[in-house]
Parts: structure tokens; sequence; C-alpha cells
């Protein structure tokens, strides 16, 4: 057989493991690559390291001649370390990280050469960027963008290449990027968090937000997913009928990981260790051929670009291992898709979890706090979260009945309901002597034990509780996590910002003592925020038609939830905590819904050349085998042939039926391409793809997965489902 399916099938066929030297104890690895505390005492003199780590920890600016000097270090150390290249490594707002890569080396004339780096060049560069999206902001403003060093995630070598985390600017100011947000966010977090976290300890003074995410996703042989033009270009299989047997046994899930697996994970968690990402966790997933990989906790802002980074190296290091990674939110119709759930909480700086109750009364009137303002932060922001994780390839998951619904609810369990339950009860005022104590011993006290056994656990909710530190478990696979931790920390921000000003006007206004206030106000957020708590199944119709009664979205799709967005109530919030300005947040609408169109049209023009190029050649083909089989049975059998020739003679017309479906689809479909792609209004064009085009791809699949399974194997041109998914 010519066809590529058939090649690739062969290939894997000789495929071994490739081997993996690994260090005995990875902590020996940790992080040599990374310009960390330990590398900066090496090569910064003192006034130097205490110039970054001022930057570091209270975003303190960098002078201009420490910066040559730390350049210079920098350097140094990283030629030690076999690097020649460096690039500033930015996030821009599609795709996952860009980079352009200059030498070191430069002449000095006469013939002569040195390795060069200044703190020009470490501080701000100008990318070649006109080619990264920027929702029109660098045209309105006729601004270039640039990209600065963010000191705050350290440099690190890759390959030989020194890569210097950035933020990438408009020259006018505006965010170009996914972490310039990110990081005002953080500040207004640290900032409302420390002020509140002082009433409970006034030696707090700062709080970092924490995050912990866990990647999903498959690893299928290169050649195979090679074979399918729909897996290259539009990450994801168009076509392709269910394989006989899926992923109904659990048996990938509680099997061991295949050694050719084995050996990927292993040789990308050394590199991971090198980079200073500190994976953790590694298994199986309930699909065939899926996996996870979760590191320890971070900072958010590092935890941000561990992720972007990880998912870089992931692609390389397949690579060598003959593998392709599928980061798709759902590659595969039928099978269960990935995400990326991101573990969230609020730490301090004397090292204390916002979100994990104390052994003292007072330690968890602090984590109710926290956790109450959490809540209801969601509450008032629903929509905003939905639209931070909305994309084309997460619509499949979002509400496909594996994955959290459209719908953001918060999840918390039983026990904590119990004890938020009783807050509702407090007195309205000034709390009694007795009350006070009852609720310390008899509620607040007794959170600890409860979090103890918390095995209340519910997988179906997007937003749960998870004993300490809440989950956000809707985020999709491909995502940069920078989107949903922006908008997290922003809402948590704002709400905080609230918290603190009613409860001093409680103390003030009505010489309230500090933990009255605090009760009084913590109950009425319990009022004001039950309608975003769900206990129950998130996955079924019931909860539909409740979070409906109840007030809440569901926005099923990109366009509709990206609307949230640029409402009014946003842009304010965004404005007020100056994390973003209204140009910056309607350039990023822009980009967002324009990305969303273009891959659908991109998902169209596969599927429409698939079915017309391999599809229905290929029935065609098998066609004609039935006929020539019909005419040899007419010349032997006569005018009695079609006793023996029905079934051929069924199978003939059910192809030209298929076939004519399919050509009908596809016809239609270009046609409504046509209509959306004439719509000027970005907006408009991306609900023209999603309401309007994206409806045939259902259709069109349907007919081509029916002719899989009547055409002859031997000819079928395209990898099938059994063989992508069990091949390892
Ligand atoms: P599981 O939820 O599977 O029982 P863990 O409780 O250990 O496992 O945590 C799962 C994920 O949550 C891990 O990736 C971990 O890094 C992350 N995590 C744990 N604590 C925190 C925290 N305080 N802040 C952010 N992420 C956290
Ligand atoms: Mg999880």
């Amino acid at each position: 057989m010519s066809t590529l399916r058939f090649k690739a099938i062969a290939e894997t066929f000789n495929r071994k493991p490739v081997d993996v030297k690994e260090p005995n104890r990875r902590s020996e690895i940790f992080g040599s690559n990374v310009f960390n505390e330990a590398a900066m005492r090496q090569y910064l003199t003192k006034t130097s390291y205490n110039s970054v780590m001022d930057a570091i920890e209270s975003g303190a600016k960098i002078d201009r001649n420490i910066a040559d000097h730390i350049s210079t270090g920098m350097k140094e150390w990283a030629i030690s370390k076999g690097a020649t290249h460096y690039t500033h490594w930015f996030q821009p707002l599609t795709g996952s990280t860009a980079e352009k890569h200059d030498a070191f080396f430069e002449t000095t004339g006469g013939g002569q050469a040195i390795e060069k780096f200044g703190g020009g060049q470490l501080v701000q560069q100008e990318p070649d960027a006109s080619s990264f999206p920027n929702g029109g902001i660098r045209n309105t403003f006729e601004a270039r963008g640039y990209t600065a060093w963010d000191p705050t995630s350290p440099a690190f070598i890759y390959g030989t290449t020194l890569c210097i985390p950035t933020v990438f600017v408009a020259y006018t100011g505006e965010a170009l990027d996914n972490k310039t947000p990110l990081l005002r966010a953080l500040q207004s977090v640290d900032h409302a968090a420390t002020k509140v976290a002082k009433y409970f300890d006034k030696s707090v003074t700062k709080v970092n937000a924490t995050l912990g995410w866990e990647q999903e996703y498959f690893l299928i042989d290169k050649a195979l997913a090679s074979s399918r033009p729909d897996l290259m270009l539009a990450g994801r299989t168009l076509l392709g009928h269910a394989s006989a047997k899926g992923q109904q046994l659990d048996d990938h899930y509680f099997g061991s990981i295949p050694t050719r697996v084995l050996n990927y994970m292993r040789d990308l968690e050394n590199e991971c260790m090198l980079l200073g990402v500190p994976v953790k966790t590694r298994h199986n997933e309930v699909a065939p051929n899926q996996f996870e990989l979760a590191p320890i906790f971070e900072e958010a802002n590092l935890a941000v670009d561990h992720n972007s980074l990880l998912m870089d190296v992931m692609d390389k290091v397949a690579d060598r291992h003959n593998f392709m990674v599928l980061f798709h939110e759902k590659p595969f119709a039928g099978i269960n898709g990935s995400g990326k759930h991101n573990n969230w909480s609020l730490s301090t700086n004397t090292g204390v979890n916002l979100l994990s109750p104390g052994t003292t009364p007072m330690k968890n009137l602090q984590f109710l706090t926290f956790f109450i303002n959490t809540i209801k932060a969601v509450y008032e922001y629903e929509e905003l979260i939905r639209a931070a994780i909305a994309s084309a390839s997460n619509d499949h998951r979002l509400g496909a009945n594996e994955a959290p619904p459209a719908i953001i609810s918060v999840f918390i369990g039983s026990q904590l309901t119990a004890v938020l339950d009783e807050l509702e009860k407090v007195t309205d005022g000034k709390l009694s002597p007795q009350e006070k104590t009852d609720l310390k011993l008899n509620v607040v006290g007794k959170i600890p034990e409860i979090l103890l056994d918390n095995t209340d656990r519910n997988r179906t909710s997007p937003f749960a509780f998870t004993g300490n530190k809440f989950e956000l478990r809707a985020v999709g696979s491909m995502a940069n996590c920078a989107q949903p931790m922006t908008v997290l920390n922003a809402i948590v921000a704002r709400q905080l910002q609230d918290f603190k000003e009613e409860v001093d006007s409680l103390i003030k206004g009505k010489k309230m003592k500090k933990d009255d206030a605090i009760f009084n106000v913590l109950r009425e957020y319990i009022k004001d925020s039950k309608k975003i708590r769900f206990e129950g199944d998130g996955y079924g119709e019931a909860w539909e038609k409740e979070a409906k009664k109840r007030g809440l979205s569901n926005n099923k799709t990109t366009p509709e939830a990206l609307k949230a967005n640029v409402s009014k109530k946003n842009i304010k919030l965004y404005e007020d905590l100056e994390i973003m300005t209204k140009v910056e947040i309607e350039a990023r609408h822009e980009i967002q819904v324009d990305e969303y169109a273009m891959r659908i049209q991109i998902e169209g023009r596969v599927l429409g050349d698939v079915a017309r190029n391999h599809v229905i050649p290929t029935a065609i083909r098998y066609q004609n085998l039935l006929i020539e089989n019909v005419q040899g049975l007419k010349s032997i059998y006569g005018n009695d042939f079609k006793k023996v020739a029905g079934e051929q003679m069924q199978l003939v017309e059910s192809i030209s039926d298929h076939i004519a479906k399919i050509n009908q689809g596809i016809t239609d479909m270009i046609e409504a391409r046509k209509k959306a792609n004439k719509m000027e209004d970005s907006e408009k064009r991306a609900f023209e793809y999603c309401n309007e085009v994206k409806p045939y791809f259902e259709e069109i699949r349907y007919h081509c997965d029916k002719l899989e399974l009547l055409v002859d194997d031997e000819i079928w041109p395209l990898t099938k489902y059994r063989e992508l998914l069990f091949t390892r």
C-alpha cells in the first residue's frame, strides 16, 4: 500500500523506546539552567544581586548602570553553561511563546570579536513584532512594541539560548501580551490581600498568589499523527469513526505507563529539572494515550511562565521520542478531552496559606474571610471567569458531559456548607459574648477537623474548594494560564478591597469590634453569593435548568462568552484596578473573536479538503470495485444476478448517497464561509462562523464516518481512531 496511513503504521512497528539517562538524584540538577539566587550570588556583585532581589520582592526599579553589571554576570553564567545566543522570551496574545535569537557575538573591528551582552540588551528589546496580534492598538497609536525584562521570573537556558522572560508592550504603554495584565492583577491582589491579612497578623507585608497547574495531553506516534491532515492543521481529528474499543474499560487509566511513554516522561522531567520546573506527578489519564503532568505549586507568575515553557519543551522532547503531543482540548470525538486544572491559593510572606484553616479560631476566621471573599468574587464575576477560559477548542469540552459545564459554580463540600449555614445565622450588629464564644468553639474552631477528612469531592464542579486551595477545572489544556489567573486574582483583589472598606466602616461608624465587623460582613456575603454555590451533579440537565432559575450565565460558545470581557462592569473592574484600559480590553476582544473565526475557518477548510480529496475519491474507488463485482456476477448469473448481487448493489447506492450528502454539505459550508468572510465586524464574523458555518461540520463528518465503515480497510487513506489511540 502506498498511502501515508500504511507507511505510518509500518513505521510504528519498528519503534523502540529511546534511551534516557537520568541523574541519581533529581535535586542535584534542579534549576541548574536557571539564573536563580544561587547563580546570581556567584555571578553578580553584592549591589547587583540586591538590586535584582529588591525588584523581585518589592518591584523596585533597576538602575541602568547596575543593569550593565547584571547583564555581564548573566552572560558569563550563560556562556559557562554553553549558551551562545540570548532571546527575549514573551507570551504574545495568540500562540504560546515567542522568541527571536541574537548571538552574544559582536565584532570590534580589526578582525576581532568579543562576546557582548549589555544592560540595554537585557532590559529592553524591540522584536520584529509586526506580525503579532495587537487588535489594532499599534495601528491606532502608530506605536511600535518593545519587550522589557521581568526580573520576577528568572532567566533560563534552553538548548544554547539564554531566555529572558519579558513583557511585551506598545511604546504608548498598552500591553500586547498575556503577562503584563497578569503582573498587574497579581500586584492588585497582593495589595488588597495584604491589607486584609493585617487584620489577623500585623507582620504580613506581602501576599503572593500561588498556582499549581495540572497539564493533560495526548501522545500520538509522530508518523501516525503526521498522516492526518486534520491533526496537523487543526490539532484535532475532524472526522474518524469511533474505535470498537474506546475508553469504556478504563484499562488505560489503571494500567501501567507504556515504556516508550515512560521514557518520554523521564526525558521531559529531566529537562524540566534543569529548567527549574518542579514537576512531581505523572500518570495515565482516562482516555487511551492520554496522560497528565503536574508540578509543585509556585508563585503564580512563575507558574504561568513554567507552564508555557513546559508546553514548548514537551513538543521538543516528543520529537526525540517520535511522538507528537496533542494539547487540543478535544482531539478525538467520543473520547475524553484534556484540561488544565488551575489550583489556586494566596500565601503570605510569613508562610501562611490564607486558604488553609489554622489551629486557632482567629486563624480560622482569617481562613473564612479569604474563603468567603473568593466565593463572593466568583459570584460577582462568574461571566468573566467563563470568558477567561473561552476558546474554539475548549467549547468542545465545556458542557460536553466530561468536563465542567459552561456554567460557573462553586463547590465547597457539605461540611463547609454547614459552617456557612451557621455563620449566616450570626446576629445583625454586635455579637453577644456568649454567641462569640459559641461561634469560636463550635463553628470556627471545628474547621481543621472538618477538612482533615475532606473526602467530599465533586469532580463535576468547575470551581471547587479542595481542602487548602480552590481548583479552577474548566481551563483548557491548550490555554495559557495567564488569562484565568489574571481574572481570578483581579476579581479577588476587587472583592477584598470592598471587604476592607465595609469592615472598616462598621468599625468606625458603628463602633464595632473588629471580629464583630468581620462576622457581620461575611454573613451578608454568604447570603449574597448563595446562588453560585452548587454541590450536585454539574453535568446533569437538571443543573442547567436550576442555574437558569438562579440567574447564572450559561454561555455555551466562545463568541457568546467573550462578550463579558467588554461589558461595562468588567471594563470598570480592570480600569479601577489599573490592570487594563478600555483600549487594551477592546483590542484583546478583537483579537480573540478574530482568532475564533480563523480557527473555525481553518477547520472548515481542512474538513472540506479531506472530505473531497481523501474520502470521496476513496469511496468512489471502492464503489468501482463493487460495480465491477456486480457486472461480473451479472455475466455469470445473467438476469438472475440480483439474487447474489443484492448486498453489493445496496452498498453502491449507499455510497452514492453518502457522497452526495458530503458534497452538498461542503458546498453549503463554503457558501456560509463566504458570507461570514464578508462581514467587516470581527465579532459578528465570529458569531456567523459559530452559528452558520460550524454546524455543517457534524453533518459532513457523519457521512464521512459512515463511509469509513463501508469502504475496504485496505484502501482507506486516513489513519483510524483505533490506530491513533492504541499504538504506542
Ligand atoms: P490532589 O488534588 O490530586 O489530591 P494535591 O492536593 O497535592 O493533589 O494538589 C493538586 C495540585 O494542587 C498540585 O499540582 C499542587 O501543586 C497544587 N497545590 C497544592 N497546594 C496548593 C496551593 N496552596 N496553591 C496552589 N496550588 C496548590
Ligand atoms: Mg485536579
